[in-house]
């Protein structure tokens, strides 16, 4: 079976560090195995959802060297949503609830302080017809929420949890259309899930449990749900949840000098039991790239650690891949020079203007050039050229031997 993973991120924002490790495994798992990884828009919510976002997660991936075989878009999609929506109905696997998120935002808080569970109570599934047409004509619109099966409980190998359990009647059966007829993200996800062949689906482990309620979505659905595998969410160096890591995008490590070869080789490993190493490309690491080397420990993503492997990327950069961004007249002779200086690819100027001068002497003290202009007194009295047999300055003793 050729393995068909996606990518699917809502054009809310730019990518982050947090979705292009998403966006990265998803495309290794695919490529490892020869096959084949697509984008998906998530764009049902149409107020938060931006055209400039969907060209700027376009952009991002291409600059990393994400290349997607295929792309999707949920807002074109909306005649299947209605189609499969209209079969689950007939089937009575969704229902209509009229409840004002006041009244279960009231229920909820009952149940908390009666210290139970806040599991919506179904209370809608005991309308009657004419109870619903009545609500109807005075103008409440239903929203819908996906009945689950409370008979069958849900269960999967994750591809790193492990096995998975979870009690459907622990679980509230979720809103998955509002009231305006837009769509929430849970079951349009499932139903492209299956129109897209998706074998397997890798995401964050804030999904476990969408996982359990979409398993009985693919199954209402009449479709054999695909593998999953949840990842252990990234922390800041310090341990912890960090919201700069949520801001932290693809668009600021660019300007920041980072090399897109940087992230790909530290994204690709972190979370697993395997060494970072930056000399591995896109190949390396999908042929490497194993699902069993993630633990479940939350994976620690330092920036300062992105900094010094961007050094080692620098330094194995050509001529020809930087050629563009260097300072005007700098050569291939110029380049192997400062190269080795370098964190970023944009210190060169700094080093160029180094080699070329002219250099503005900095103001020093009168000590400081009192020194300095003995010390180069001293230096220019020297003999450079030391012969074998020659003796050596006075206070200079040879303590090693000499290179060959
Ligand atoms: N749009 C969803 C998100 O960004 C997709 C989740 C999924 O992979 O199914 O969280």
């Amino acid at each position: 079976m050729t393995i068909v993973t996606r990518f699917a991120p809502s054009p809310t924002g730019r990518l982050h560090v947090g979705n292009i490790r998403t966006a990265l495994h998803n495309w290794l798992l695919a490529k490892q195995a020869g096959g084949r990884f697509l984008l998906r828009i998530d764009d049902t919510d149409a107020e938060r959802s931006r055209e400039e976002y969907v060209e700027a997660i376009r952009e991002d991936l291409a600059w990393l060297g994400i290349h997607p075989d295929g792309e999707e878009r949920q807002s074109a999609r909306s005649a299947s949503y209605e189609a499969a929506f209209d079969r689950l109905a007939m089937q009575g696997v969704v229902y209509p609830c009229y409840e004002t998120p006041h009244e279960l935002d009231l229920k909820r808080k009952i149940l908390l302080g009666r210290g139970l569970p806040p599991i919506y109570d179904r209370a809608a599934l005991d309308l009657s017809a004419e109870q619903r047409t009545e609500k109807e004509s005075v103008g409440e619109t239903p929203h819908w929420r996906f009945k689950l099966d409370h008979a069958r409980p849900i269960e999967w190998l994750d591809g790193i949890r492990g096995e998975q359990h979870f009690d459907p009647a622990q679980l509230s059966d979720p809103v998955i259309r509002r009231g305006d007829g837009s769509w929430l993200y849970m079951l349009p996800s499932a139903i492209d899930d299956i129109a897209m062949g998706i074998t397997d689906v890798l995401r964050g482990e804030d999904h476990v449990s969408n996982t359990a309620v979409q398993i009985q979505m693919f199954e209402a659905l009449g479709a054999s749900p695909p593998r999953f595998a949840h990842e252990a969410l990234l922390v800041g160096a310090e341990g912890k949840l960090s919201k700069r890591l949520g801001s932290l995008g693809a668009d600021a490590l660019r300007d920041a000098g980072i090399e897109p070869q940087t992230i790909v080789a530290l994204l690709a490993r972190l979370g697993t039991s395997d060494p970072v190493d930056a000399a591995l490309d896109a190949a390396a690491l999908a042929e490497s790239f194993d699902l069993s080397r993630f633990g479940r420990a939350p994976a620690k993503f330092d920036e300062a650690e992105l900094h010094r492997l961007n050094a080692v990327v620098v330094h194995a950069l050509s001529f020809e891949e930087v050629a563009g961004r260097l300072p005007g007249g700098m050569d291939a002779a110029g380049w192997d020079a400062v190269r080795p200086n370098l964190s970023h690819v944009g210190e060169a100027g700094e080093w160029w203007q180094v080699v070329t001068g002219p250099i503005e002497a900095p103001a020093f003290d009168d000590e400081t050039r009192g020194f300095l202009e003995s010390a180069a007194q001293t230096l220019a009295d020297l003999d450079w050229i030391l012969e074998d047999d020659d003796p050596l300055p006075t206070g200079y003793s040879i303590t090693d031997t000499w290179p060959a």
